[in-house]
């Protein structure tokens, strides 16, 4: 009978006793000889040369050498003792040299015997040396397995003191081949296999740890990170799939009178393809009998509001109840009034339900709600409190998603016997390649187009000095009717040091811009709520031409008027804050700007934050960049991904094959999605035992 050698213990292997498999589990995770194939090197290093010692230059580089040590001693020095010795070739003269270890170095080296050396270079008095090298005996580096690239491991500082270097990995790696060499099990179909032109398991795992060449090398990693990233498309697709077989949704039959009317009379524009495309995406969603689960990404100003709307009519038509839910009062606010314009010559009954809706209203809606008169609801959290119970609540539009946990998604599904379909709209753009291998759970829709006539909003980057022709700037703007935000950065509410920023760039202002040709607003997060509002109406009334504030008018507010961003220190925000601030202008007819206002000492990361916010409008781009300076750990939804958690691939820089990976995996479960056919037979025994292994967070997405 086969037994899977990958389930044994390391301690198993010839030279791995006890205390070192303890020692490898405890730092490196290592407890199987599965575990052990799959510990790839990070790096590898070209040893087919050999050097002469008349060769070498100073340039710090790791070389290997042939030769023999002919002289050993000891250095005293106040600070602790070392050990030198003389290494010669036919050709001259190093110092090997040990500062830790020494009595068991003296004991153990042969002088006058030949050894590879291996190590990197110093130069020192006109002295070569080399500090700590790895040294094999020559005799035995004939007999170890002959490799063109020497595999680098990840490492840790326990392992380095308790004298378990590279070389000594590499050994124990090399027992693993001694005895398993091509008794892998393939992961694989034939089918796989020939269509991507990979090399097979047993291939990869040689090559990967014991290279013969830089091409073989190349072909190894790119079959294991193909697998690796395929079994996690295999599972993000599988669960999609199991999850729309189990959760039930309603079954939104007909788009009918309220669509087709809306649709026919009163669209205030015509649809870009983008929305129609989302549009068709969601119908289908919504007529099949799995319940939606639907991300949809859309740039700021791509038009999110008018999909949701349609959508929303498509539930009324079926007698279903729509929520709309916002993150704030004041986005609660504008899309209320935006809807309801929109709706006004149909008898659709909307109302807005906040925290500051006043008792007899709650009641009515209440009453309203739960007799079904009420056709669409938008508000805030409070549409989530228990009170609000809906006749028959057939659609959730989920606003600016960032601000809810999905642990609120759960408790609106609680309302109903069925949970309603779910539609979560965000501005924030997530690159494709990690939507893709985030969002297993939500299936995505992307506009990917701005409605037409839209102006490219002119960014520039300005410093200190040029302020004064900033404000000259600005006083022209306003002088043909437009409106000027100032955006300060405030990392903590609390912090003074920010605060006291905004309240001198809110004096200078106000003494640049004085009354009464100059109305000044400011908003900031130490203001009581009631205050706060009034400023910012101020503000979307066109009363004030300037509104002063922290980022609080980072998500959505709508002012058509303003046609200038500037946004202060803007070395202290992070590119998708910057992303989200500019598109507050650029939403009326006139050409906008955003000035980045910075200081000159910048950061490598800063620069290239800021000129990438000048070179590009494009939010998806933005989100590669950000992605690529922050990685994938500080993006929301990675966590729970396994994306994190990768071997060998790397998802930002083999997004090629994640794609090839996905589409794969889509491919074989449209022809077999329970992995029941006999070619993919490899294919199913690896991922139960993965989905054995990793069962736990498939199961929370
Ligand atoms: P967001 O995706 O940021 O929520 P909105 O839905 O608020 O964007 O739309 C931004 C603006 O663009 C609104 O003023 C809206 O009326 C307008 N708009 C949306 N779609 C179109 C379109 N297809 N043609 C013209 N204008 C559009
Ligand atoms: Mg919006």
């Amino acid at each position: 009978m086969y037994t899977n050698p990958l389930h044994t213990k390391i301690s198993y292997l010839k030279g791995v006793g006890p205390a070192r498999a303890d020692l490898l589990q405890k730092e490196l995770g290592i407890k199987t000889l599965g575990d052990l194939t799959n510990f790839f090197p990070n790096r590898y290093i070209d040893r087919t040369q050999f050097y002469k010692i008349k060769e070498l230059q100073d340039t710090k580089a790791e070389v290997q050498i042939i030769g023999k040590i002919t002289a050993l001693h000891t250095v005293e020095q106040k600070r602790g003792s070392r050990l030198v010795a003389i290494f010669s070739d036919d050709s001259g003269s190093i110092e090997l040299v040990w500062f830790r270890g020494a009595k068991w170095i003296k004991s153990n080296l042969k002088l006058d015997t030949p050894y590879v050396i291996f190590g990197r270079i110093n130069l020192f008095k006109n002295t070569f040396s080399m500090p700590h090298p790895e040294m094999e005996l020559v005799t035995d580096y004939k007999k170890s397995l002959q490799t063109a690239l020497q595999p680098v491991y990840p490492s840790t500082e326990t392992l380095i003191k308790r004298s378990v270097s590279n070389r000594a990995i590499q050994k124990i790696i090399q027992q693993l081949f001694i005895d398993f060499k091509g008794k892998f099990k393939e992961t694989l179909s034939d089918e796989i296999i020939q269509q991507q032109h990979l090399i097979l398991k047993n291939d990869a795992l040689f090559q990967v740890h014991f290279p013969e060449s830089q091409e073989l090398l190349a072909k190894a990693q790119k079959r294991l990170k193909f697998e690796e990233l395929f079994y996690i498309q295999l599972q993000l697709l599988r669960n999609n799939l199991i999850r729309k077989k189990k959760i039930k949704g309603y079954v939104f039959e007909k788009v009918g009178a309220f669509f087709n009317e809306f649709y026919k009379n009163y669209l205030p524009f015509s649809l870009t393809d983008a929305q129609k495309r989302v549009l068709k995406e969601i119908r289908k969603d919504l007529g099949s009998i799995a319940q939606m689960n639907r991300l949809l990404q859309g740039d700021v100003g791509s038009g999110k509001t008018i999909v949701a709307v349609l959508s929303a009519l498509i539930a009324l038509d079926n007698t279903y109840q729509v929520a709309i839910m916002a993150p704030t009062e004041i986005l609660a606010i504008q899309h209320f009034n935006a809807i309801s314009k929109m709706l006004s010559k149909m008898s659709i009954n909307v109302r807005l339900l906040t925290g500051s809706s006043k008792a007899k209203e709650r009641k009515e809606i209440h009453e309203a709600l739960e007799s079904g008169a009420l056709h669409i609801l938008i508000g805030t959290h409070a549409l989530i409190e228990d009170k609000v119970k809906f006749k028959n609540l057939g659609l959730v539009v989920i606003d600016e998603q960032h601000r809810f946990g999905v642990a609120q998604r759960a408790r609106m599904w609680k309302k109903n016997n069925l949970p309603p379909h779910i539609l979560v709209m965000t501005a924030t753009p997530i690159p494709r390649t990690l939507a893709m291998s985030v969002y297993g759970d939500l299936d995505i829709s992307v506009i990917d187009e701005l409605p037409p006539g839209r102006k490219e909003i002119k960014t520039a980057l300005r410093f200190d000095k040029d302020r004064m022709s900033v404000f000259q700037f600005m006083r022209e703007e306003i002088e043909k009717g437009r409106q000027v935000y100032i955006v300060y950065p405030l990392i903590e509410e609390s912090d003074a040091f920010d605060y006291k920023d905004l309240m001198d760039g809110y004096e200078s202002i106000s003494r640049e811009f004085p009354k009464p040709q100059y109305q000044v607003s400011i908003v900031h997060g130490r203001m009581k709520p009631k205050d706060k509002e009034y400023e910012m109406q101020q503000f979307v009334a066109g009363e004030t031409q300037i509104l002063v504030a922290t980022t609080v008018i980072e998500v959505g507010v709508d002012v058509p008027n303003a046609s200038v961003m500037i946004i202060e220190s803007a070395e202290k925000f992070g590119l998708s804050q910057l992303h989200q601030l500019r598109g507050r202008v650029g939403r009326g007819a006139a050409q906008s700007y955003c000035i980045l206002m910075a200081s000159h000492k910048l950061t490598n990361e800063a620069k290239t934050r800021l000129n990438t916010m000048v070179e590009t409008t494009d939010g998806f781009k933005i989100a590669e960049v950000d992605l690529r300076l922050r990685g994938p750990g500080n993006l929301m939804g990675t966590q729970q991904s396994g994306v994190l958690n990768l071997k060998i691939a790397d998802i930002i820089r083999d997004s090629d094959l994640l794609k090839m990976a996905r589409y794969t995996a889509q491919d074989i479960l449209l022809e077999d999605p329970n992995l029941e056919l006999s070619k993919n037979s490899n294919i199913l025994q690896t991922y139960m035992e993965i989905d054995r292994r990793t069962g736990a967070w498939a199961n929370i997405s």
